[in-house]
């Protein structure tokens, strides 16, 4: 047990900031403070967004396992998020929905949860928006002017990245070289004093809805403001770890390195940066914006595979691959996830089920104490989930195969305890209340059938009927989502 415990206190994390595996070690003892960059809330979410916040979920889940107090931030982005540094994507939305921005905000939000929830991950601790935090932005704008880091013109406040770049290096973080670029001309638009410097606020034209008054006029904060003085407000000057998509690295992250830097004199904003490689689909990013992309509620219904997934199976197949690594979606990667989940699922009912009595002592066969300490390793090698997972298969195998009996009772009782606590507190993955075996032609058919008449029900504004399939759709594992909800 000891030898266990000296294991799990040796959590590695790769970081962005450094380009090597650390070792992980807390600012506060116990403590861990965490902030991940959350959605902006003008869409529903496809799974290449699911697979961030899946993977900070198992982050969440395994400092929470390993003992650690986690105050975990992800903030909602309900205003500043620029689309080609044009329109913001809220008022954008608003204006083709014909919805006010706020209801925009409140429609995907709800759905945001909702989506996250169906995939089993946790809420965070905190989850601030960036139009509750604009008092606190402006102070930080304000701090920025002061220390000549920002300027203002016309009504609006850039990043001075010139007069930062004489104090700061700039760019730890992306390793991106920026210096070339200050010799660039600048567009006849652009009022900024160079193509670099990025808005820390937008004065708004008198149309626009999304403002609010500020030391410089109307306006709107910019985008990477928001998580500056989000992550700090709840989580310190310096707190444990910063996380997000690798898209994200540069400029947002970088920005908001800066900006921190800028305010506080400080190293650093985080110690450890994590960055999520992105899900791709036919070797191209996920995105809305590119239309390449696939939602949740495709795959739970897919047209393609002409099957329902259990949601669990979905959360299962994003964790194939490591989080730092490119995933590309694939239907056939899907069922291979569907064969892994049902077989450890397996194992799992048979090990609650077994009686100790039976059990006769041989621990050669299958060595626990190596197994549960491989798992270990394998998370704590930097979140190595896929590795995980191969040791999960290994003693799927031992239990499925009934040679479980050989292994000895106590020996029996810890696998049990550690399947338990990897399978569903660490992984997250969530047991179908009845089995179903998937695949089972005349049964999906069933299912379809049963959709089919109760959308026919919604339709007849019949909501005893639907309600009542629905209900009964869940209670067999199928859970149903009205699309107005994704
Ligand atoms: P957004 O709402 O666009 O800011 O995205 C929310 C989160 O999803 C960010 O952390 C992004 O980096 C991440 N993300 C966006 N596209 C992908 C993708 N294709 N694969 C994985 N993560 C993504
Ligand atoms: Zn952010």
């Amino acid at each position: 047990m000891e030898e266990i415990n000296y294991i799990k206190n040796n959590l590695k994390i790769y970081n962005t900031l450094t380009g090597k595996k650390e070792l992980f070690k807390t600012i506060h003892k116990k403590h861990v403070g965490i902030y991940v960059c959350g959605p902006t809330v003008y869409n529903h979410l496809h799974l290449g967004n699911c697979r961030t916040f899946v993977s900070f979920d198992i982050v969440f889940r395994y400092l929470k396992h390993l003992g650690y107090k986690v105050r975990y931030v992800r903030n909602i982005t309900d205003v500043g998020h620029l689309e080609n540094d044009l329109e913001d994507k809220i008022s954008k939305k608003s204006r083709i929905e014909g919805l006010e921005p706020m209801e925009i905000v409140q429609k995907y939000t709800l759905s945001f949860h909702n989506l996250l929830s169906i995939l089993n991950v946790l809420p965070p601790s905190i989850e601030p928006t960036a139009t509750g935090h604009l008092i606190e932005q402006i102070d930080m704008i304000k701090e920025l002017i002061k220390r000549n880091l920002a300027y203002e013109i016309n009504g609006s406040v850039y990043f001075n990245l010139k007069e930062y770049k004489k104090l700061y290096p700039y760019g730890i973080l992306s390793k991106n070289k920026i210096d070339k670029l200050f010799n660039k001309k600048l567009n006849f638009s652009e009022e900024k004093r160079n193509l670099q410097d990025f808005s820390l606020w937008k004065r708004a034209h008198p149309s626009h809805i999304m403002s609010w008054n500020s030391p410089w006029g109307k306006g709107f904060p910019g985008w990477h403001i928001e998580c500056t003085a989000m992550s700090t407000k709840y989580l310190g000057e310096i707190f444990d770890i910063h996380g997000g998509g690798i898209d994200l690295k540069f400029p947002h992250h970088e920005c908001e390195l800066a900006q921190a830097i800028g305010v506080y004199n400080k190293n650093y904003l985080a110690h450890y940066w994590m960055h999520t490689n992105m899900l791709t689909l036919n070797g191209k990013k996920m995105s809305k914006s590119t239309g390449n992309f696939l939602e949740l509620k495709d795959l739970i219904h897919n047209k393609f595979c002409k099957k329902t997934f259990f949601p669990s199976i979905i959360r299962f197949f994003i964790l194939q691959s490591h989080y730092r690594s490119v995933m590309d979606f694939s239907n056939q990667g899907l069922m291979n996830a569907e064969k892994g989940y049902y077989r450890i699922m397996k194992a799992v009912k048979i090990l609650k089920n077994l009686h100790p009595k039976t059990l006769t002592m041989n621990h050669h066969v299958f060595d626990v104490f190596y197994w549960i300490k491989s798992c270990y390793k394998a998370i704590n090698d930097d979140f190595n989930i896929p590795l995980l997972i191969s040791h999960l298969f290994e003693a799927t195998h031992v239990v499925n195969s009934f040679s479980i009996n050989d292994i000895g009772k106590s020996h029996v009782n810890l696998l049990k305890k550690y399947m338990i606590y990897f399978v569903f507190d660490i992984l997250g993955l969530q047991e179908q209340k009845k089995e179903i075996n998937p695949s089972e032609e005349k049964f999906q058919i069933l299912i379809e059938r049963l959709i089919k008449f109760r959308t026919e029900a919604r339709k007849q504004k019949n909501w005893i009927l639907s309600d009542r399939i629905r209900e009964e759709l869940s209670y067999i594992g199928i859970p149903f989502h009205d699309d107005k909800l994704f």
